[in-house]
């Protein structure tokens, strides 16, 4: 028998949950069973808009039937080969990313945090076949306030005590310098200097959007210093901001893009490194390499974001909504937020540490059936899927203004 709606089952999967699992997350007390576009559904049948689509990885929303239907048809053909064999779904899918990036070569990874550091080997193996850096001399120039992943080497050069504390000893081979400032960033390269990784803007760190002509100030060194310009776009890319990618936004290329979240649609995951021959071509038979890296099912899901993406269709999307979310937001500074940064359907707001912090405003957000999640103590980001309808986005806006007031 199936349990009666007005039984409250969500203490019960929370404590199950939590009793059974490593504690490194802390997350809403709320049970989801389904959902479809912006929407979820929790065990007990009450609805919540999702306003963090999985830190910007459903992007285009829970099950887009266009998603949907290439992962279904992939599941009865075959799912996994390893790159041991070629598979009929591997050359559509790197040619779409390749020609969507404007890039020769593609590789295929899982997660965003491998992506990162495939980025950083082929960085360093450049440096050292192609620039004539001396053995295990490389050095990669990252921003303050980064977010990158969670692997040993990569939350090494992070500067959140959270991510990094307890977990050392740490690789070397990174510079950390402000983020914004490109005297220090040019001030940190010298003759063994291989890559700027840098977000184009900072996710985790709270939507840190750089001062105009960072980016294009960047390209400008790396290209005159003959060094990389790594750009990290797996939150800030493929629609997020309104452009394909954030680059977009000052017209700047990167030797490499870094993409992974929503490349997967929400379905599966799978992330890439994408950069011209000159750059991946560097990597050899048995020096970097992946089990799920590029399968089939992961492939055919993301060819169909990339047929998805060249239509322009959800980046015009975020644009227009980038409008509607910052009038509203910028209204409410002074009325419960200190700051407002708006790119595209993305937002960070700095609450007001009178009224609460993120936590507790998540919180009461979701007892009005709004969800998001607080990054760094008393910021929030928004990351709604692109697909959310206006009449929706403004409503989940109201909610925030009543908790706020
Ligand atoms: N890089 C950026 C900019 C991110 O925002 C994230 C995740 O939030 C990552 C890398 C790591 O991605 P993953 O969690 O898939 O390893």
């Amino acid at each position: 028998m199936t349990a009666p709606l007005t039984e409250n089952r969500t203490p019960g999967f929370v404590a199950q949950a939590e009793e059974r699992t490593a504690h490194n997350y802390h997350p809403l007390p709320v049970v989801v069973s389904h959902a479809e576009g912006a929407w979820m559904t929790d065990v007990d049948g009450k609805r919540y808009l999702d306003l963090l689509a999985g830190y910007s990885a459903l992007n285009f929303g829970h099950g887009h039937p266009a998603l949907l239907r290439a992962a279904h048809e992939q599941l009865d053909k075959v799912t996994l080969t390893s790159r041991a064999f070629v598979h009929d779904q591997f050359g559509d899918f790197c040619a779409a990313l390749g020609d969507l990036c404007g890039k020769e070569l593609v590789l295929p990874m899982n997660t965003g945090a491998e992506a990162v550091e495939t980025a950083i080997k082929v960085s360093r193996k450049w440096g050292y076949d192609v620039k004539g850096v001396p053995a295990d001399q490389a050095n990669i120039v990252v921003a303050a306030g980064n977010f990158h992943g969670r692997t040993t080497t990569i939350v090494g050069f992070s500067d959140d005590s959270d991510a990094r504390d307890g977990f050392g000893p740490f690789a070397p081979g990174f510079t950390r310098v402000a983020y914004g400032d490109l005297a220090a960033l040019e001030a940190a390269i010298d003759d063994n200097t291989v890559a700027v990784l840098i977000e184009p803007i900072q996710g985790e760190g709270g939507v840190v959007i750089p001062p105009e002509g960072y980016l294009r100030g960047v390209r400008e060194i790396c290209t005159r210093e003959n060094v990389l310009f790594a750009a990290d776009e797996i939150q800030s890319g493929l629609g997020r901001t309104g452009k394909t990618f954030a680059c977009d936004h000052e017209g700047v290329v990167p030797d490499l893009y870094i993409l992974g979240k929503a490349l997967g649609g929400g379905i599966v995951p799978i992330s890439a490194v994408v950069a011209d021959r000159d750059v991946l071509g560097v990597l050899q038979p048995g020096q970097h390499g992946s089990t799920f890296g590029g399968n089939p099912l992961a492939c055919a899901v993301a060819t169909e974001v990339v047929g998805m993406l060249a239509t322009g269709e959800y980046q015009d999307r975020a644009a227009r909504l980038e409008k509607v979310l910052r009038d509203r937001l910028e209204a409410l500074v002074g009325k419960g937020l200190v700051g407002v940064r708006v790119r595209g359907l993305w937002a960070g707001l700095d609450i007001d540490p009178a009224i609460g912090t993120g936590r507790a405003i998540c919180e009461a957000l979701m007892a009005r059936g709004v969800l998001a999640k607080d990054t760094h103590g008393s910021t929030i980001r928004l990351a709604p899927p692109l697909v959310i309808d206006e009449a929706d986005l403004l409503w989940g806006l109201d909610q925030l203004e009543a908790v706020l007031g």
